[in-house]
């Protein structure tokens, strides 16, 4: 048998993988409890757990942690660390703390091969997805951490992650063999017992994963919008391509079938001049009130652009960004302008970078489809001379 990274498993994959040391399944769940609850990865430390079966592990198993490589701390309380995934891969993961709430960003890939003209991860490429051990282990690490250093929540609970978000490297939509999982562990009041809605998974829109999320695990769904019609979509969230804004917001719809007191929460990363209009917000809001009978549930979130070289874009002046909310809220639309955390540490959206060996042509895809996006005077979307031929199935 080879050795087992226990990380990897949720409650019923522990419980299977103690059935073949010959354990019942409560052995599992005290085991479980051990890794997570408390944070321990020495099997010889898990007094509870009988020796017989603390033998049996020590030679099937291990916890294995995440190498750190590096931590920064931002002046705003926000900490950023850099994970070693091997192969010259590194991923980052960020908590963020506020008065209510402490949120983790975790990563899903190592690189993202969606490619996303705004992100700096997308500019990076794709090496590879990450086990289910990996994306855990960075809640594992980063609770237990701040937990040892006395960071408890000002409620009095021990946990101090109250929040997670897969907003991290990655589209955890293209790695959902591991992600789902990962989703449960997170879920599991064995381990960190978050409630559906405390954990969300952010999607830049792959419309199949979306109904398979929601038959399986429906958390939170956060989608990157971004662009008001296709033809802008296409040119900043390469994935529209495939499935376009129509379909998408039909996968939206049905997920909140699974989630009916929910809500769908639109990210929209403001760019100066590209998408930012109040006309493109009217169109924005036309797609998800237009009508009465396809009105979707939602919020949106505004996020500041956080500019890097590559891109050629720059952020939306504050103006721009709070008469946009403007359309939207007057409508009725809860709107949020997203605070920007941890700059100073490049831990803010869109410019988790990390280490990526990129396997891929992503880089120099996106290489070549950086061209200037220009406004146009209101309406319409401004377009890129960029001949996207769809590719709808
Ligand atoms: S925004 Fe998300 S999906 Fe798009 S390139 Fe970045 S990490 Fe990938």
């Amino acid at each position: 048998m080879t050795t087992a990274n226990l990380l990897d498993f949720d409650l019923d994959g522990l419980a299977a993988f103690c059935e073949q040391l010959g354990e019942k399944r409560f052995r599992a769940t005290q085991l479980f409890q051990w890794i997570h609850q408390r944070g321990v990865a020495d099997f010889a430390a898990m007094s509870d757990l009988a020796k017989s079966l603390r033998g049996k592990l020590a030679g099937a198993a291990t916890v294995q942690p995440l190498t750190v490589l590096s931590e920064q701390a931002s002046a705003d309380g926000t900490i950023k660390w850099l994970f070693d995934v091997g192969a010259g891969n590194a991923i980052e993961t960020v908590f963020i703390p506020e008065d209510d709430r402490a949120t983790l960003c975790i990563s899903s890939q190592a690189g993202c091969a969606v490619g996303c003209r705004f992100c700096s991860t997308g500019h990076q490429g794709f090496s590879r997805n990450l086990s289910t051990g990996e994306i855990v282990g960075q809640l594992w690490y980063a609770e237990h951490t701040l937990r040892a250093r006395g960071m408890a929540r000002a409620d009095g609970s021990e946990r101090v992650i109250s929040n997670v978000v897969m907003m991290g490297m990655g589209e955890p939509l293209q790695n959902y063999a591991a992600l789902l999982p990962a989703l449960r562990v997170m879920l599991d009041d064995h381990a960190y017992g978050l409630s559906r809605r405390r954990v969300t998974v952010s999607t830049s829109g792959m419309v199949r994963m979306i109904d398979r999320l929601a038959n399986d695990c429906p958390v939170a769904l956060a989608v990157s919008l971004h662009a008001p019609n296709d033809a802008l979509r296409d040119q900043l969230v390469p994935l529209n391509r495939k499935d376009g804004l129509e379909s998408l917001l039909q996968a939206c719809r049905r997920y909140l079938e699974f989630a009916p007191r929910d809500f769908i929460t639109f990210e929209y990363c403001m760019l100066d001049g590209v998408n930012d209009s109040p006309a493109q917000a009217r169109e924005l809001l036309a797609l998800v009130q237009g009508n009465p009978a396809t009105r979707i549930a939602c919020k949106f979130n505004l996020i500041p652009f956080n500019p890097f070289p590559e891109s050629g874009l720059s952020c939306s002046p504050r103006e721009n960004v709070l008469a946009f909310a403007e359309v939207l809220r007057s409508a009725g639309i809860v709107t949020t302008v997203r605070k920007t955390r941890g700059v100073d540490i490049a831990a803010a959206c869109g410019q988790l970078a990390g280490e990526v060996q990129d396997r891929t042509r992503v880089r120099e895809r996106i290489a070549r489809r950086v061209v200037p996006i220009h406004a146009a005077g209101g309406g319409a979307a401004p377009m890129a001379p960029v001949a996207a031929q769809r590719e709808r199935a």
